[in-house]
């Protein structure tokens, strides 16, 4: 099996990317970052992110493990404790393979489109003010919004920053985009709903700049700062990310024990 790791670069996940290097060579697993069949992330959700920004290029070809070096995360499913566990599964047993939906999103620019997919959401803000952008549904007007933001979220991010502002717990297993505000003004001019907006795989929306105004756009951990975007446009992408699944580890008792605090046994998963 070939491999690629990444870590936090804090001094717990260093030690357990040498202890996982170790291991994976005693059972022959070769380690080569350009054409991994699996991508091991070490240190939380956010090193996840970045591991999945990193292989982007690879998203057809690989397959993500995420290693927690704190409380389990939604991305990141193994404890520290268990890496031996991990790579005696790695190379005695076929994984599940889980596929989770992607965020797609094309970008307006007086250079003309640039694409990008995001893993939990994208985020656009204004820079020196709020954000007047249009938002339309399926070619069709919906919406004057000028607020601080608006996050598109997909099913795996609705736990990130979507839930902060107020967004819905989206199961994975529902290939959607959640729009969400962020801090929205209602006047006569200005009038949005209020509440997130669940579309489903076959809509898609576009959200148009109606000033002139510099935006900064988060794509995941990403920023970019442009004054030239013209509008975007977000679906659900037709590619997804894959995990590799030994254990089964159900999405509502992860939100059970991220948010509400409940552990469950290893009985019980
Ligand atoms: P960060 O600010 O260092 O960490 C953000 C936090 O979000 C971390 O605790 C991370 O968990 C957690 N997280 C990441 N993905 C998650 C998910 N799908 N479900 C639940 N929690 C999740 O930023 P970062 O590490 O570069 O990650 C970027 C992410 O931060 C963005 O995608 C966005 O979702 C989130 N964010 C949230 C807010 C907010 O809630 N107000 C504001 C900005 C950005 P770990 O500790 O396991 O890494």
């Amino acid at each position: 099996m070939k491999y690629a790791l990444l870590d936090r670069g804090d001094k717990l996940s260093e030690q357990l990317a040498g202890r996982f290097h170790q291991l994976a060579a005693d059972k022959g697993f070769v380690h080569d970052s350009e054409s991994p069949e699996m991508v091991i992330s070490i240190g939380g959700d956010g090193t996840l992110l970045h591991a999945f920004h990193t292989f982007l290029h690879r998203i057809q070809e690989v397959a993500f493990i995420g290693v927690h070096t704190g409380h389990l995360g939604f991305y990141a499913d193994w404890q520290a404790n268990e890496l031996d566990e991990l790579v005696e599964l790695m190379a005695t047993a076929s994984p599940k393979r889980i596929l989770y939906p992607l965020a797609q999103i094309e970008v307006e620019t007086s250079e003309g489109s640039i694409s990008y997919l995001a893993l939990n959401e994208f985020t656009l803000k204004g820079v020196d003010g709020t954000l007047v952008a249009q938002i339309n549904v399926n070619d069709e007007m919906f919406e004057m919004f000028r607020g601080d933001g608006i996050v598109i979220s997909t099913p795996t991010g609705s736990t990130a920053y979507n839930k902060s502002v107020g967004g819905a717990i989206i199961h994975p297993s529902i290939p959607s985009l959640q729009i969400a505000e962020i801090a929205s003004i209602n006047n006569r001019v200005y009038r949005t709903l209020g509440s997130s907006v669940i579309l489903p795989q076959h809509h898609h929306c576009d959200i148009i700049s109606r000033k002139e105004q510099r935006l900064v756009l988060n794509i995941d951990h990403l920023n970019i700062q442009r004054d030239d975007i013209q509008a975007i446009r977000c679906s659900v992408s037709s590619s997804q990310i894959c995990f590799a699944r030994y254990r089964p580890f159900p999405f509502w008792n992860r939100v059970r024990e991220a948010f509400l605090g409940y552990d469950l046994t290893e009985g019980e998963r």
